[in-house]
């Protein structure tokens, strides 16, 4: 493709002195799996988000799974999360045994619709999972106030949204804080305003890693304990094992990558919110098409419009000819996949809006030059 959804070489080759430094370090003192470079990395994102732990797992999906199992989810439980999004969100819920349940999203922004949540709450019911989905934080605001009235916990998907930042009015009301503190508390990075957040280092997202990597933020002190445990076989002292965890460490050449990453991960993700802004002015005309709210602290994972009229193929097809690349994120909603063998009804804007949704090629260095190519074969599209 002349222009690809993501092309991950341009910033290799920015940071190649660095990151090569930094992997031949790491060989040399051969200190493979967690060690001095993952305990480092670890605070570094703790301090960025302004967490108190942060705790690196094997991948995106054991964080959620480790998550999960760290707040006592189970067999017999249920967990209310979003239709809408990768199926790692789902299939972490369901490996820990306990079930899914799914709420329909919100059509502006593609969120967890947080005004039908409380009607799926059941006396099973024992956690909300958001997802912060395309880099946009969902309602946070909404989630802990239901939360905090039917004793949820709130476990945070984060892996599309490093570095989201999300603006409510009070998000302290479920930390139970004074009233005089409530202003300082109105814009945080997501992972941190739940119980606990899961992140992915998978290399596509904003913050990628050169493997598999993922992350456990959370402020709570035994929380903490338990994910620690959990990654190594649930373990808090070698050889005394305490849980049937998991071997699900972070190994220190993703770390080290990671590390050097981090530093202009504010910077990247403030140029692809640039390209957003661009993307949606330049199809700002284009009546086939909607184009996504550039919110407030929206990262912009992906840049998703949707397309009208049942055309949204053609049009993938027709980018595709002129040698574009474009993705669908996602084609079928979680809830509507064979494993689940039709076991739910599906979720009307969800299904809607699976049937529209296109992604458009975005990452830090694609120029304006390459957004307005992209803009103009749509825009030239059945018109
Ligand atoms: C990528 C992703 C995951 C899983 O992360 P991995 O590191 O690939 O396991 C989970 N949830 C969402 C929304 C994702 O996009």
């Amino acid at each position: 493709m002349k222009i690809p959804v993501l092309d991950l070489k341009p910033q290799y080759q920015l940071l190649k002195p660095e990151i090569d430094q930094a992997i031949a370090n790491v060989l040399e003192s051969t200190q493979f799996v967690l060690g001095p470079e993952v305990k480092l990395l670890e605070t570094e994102i703790a301090d960025y988000l302004g967490v108190k732990h942060a705790i690196g797992v094997n991948s995106g999906t054991d964080a959620l799974i480790i998550a999960l199992r760290a707040l006592n989810i189970g067999i017999g439980d249920e967990v209310i999360t979003t239709s809408f999004s990768f199926y790692a969100t789902a299939e972490s819920i369901s490996l820990v045994g306990a079930k899914p349940i799914f709420v329909d999203i919100e059509e502006g922004d593609f969120n967890i619709n947080s005004s039908q949540i409380k009607d799926k709450i059941t006396s099973k019911t024992k956690a909300i999972m958001p997802v912060h989905l395309y880099g946009q934080p969902a309602a946070m605001t909404e989630i802990l106030t239901i939360a905090k009235e039917y004793g949820l916990k709130v476990i945070e998907d984060c892996a599309q949204a490093f570095g989201a930042v999300y603006y409510g009015d009070c998000l302290g009301c479920h930390q139970s804080c004074e009233d005089s503190q409530r202003q300082n508390l109105t814009q945080k990075y997501v992972g941190g305003i739940g119980d606990v957040g899961a992140y992915s280092f998978y290399p596509t997202k904003n913050l990628g890693a050169y493997g598999d990597g993922g992350m456990i933020v959370t402020n709570n002190d035994d929380i903490a304990e338990l994910a620690k445990m959990l990654r190594v076989h649930g373990a808090k002292k070698n050889y005394h094992n305490e849980l049937v965890g998991y071997n699900s460490r972070l190994d220190s050449l993703q770390a080290c990558v990671l590390r050097v990453k981090l530093k202009y991960i504010n910077q990247w993700n403030e140029a692809r919110r640039n390209i957003a802004k661009n993307y949606n002015h330049l199809l700002a005309n284009n009546q086939n098409i909607i184009t996504p709210n550039i919110s407030k602290g929206h990262v912009f994972h992906q840049y998703t419009i949707r397309v009208k009229n049942g055309k949204r193929d053609e049009l993938k097809e027709y980018l595709a000819k002129n040698d574009i690349g474009s993705m669908i994120y996602y084609p079928i909603p979680q809830d509507q996949l064979p494993v689940y063998q039709e076991k739910y009804q599906p979720n009307p804007i969800t299904m809607k809006l699976a049937g529209e949704v296109l992604s458009l090629p975005i990452f830090p260095e694609l120029s304006l030059e390459r957004v307005t190519e992209v803009a103009q074969i749509i825009n030239s599209f059945n018109t």
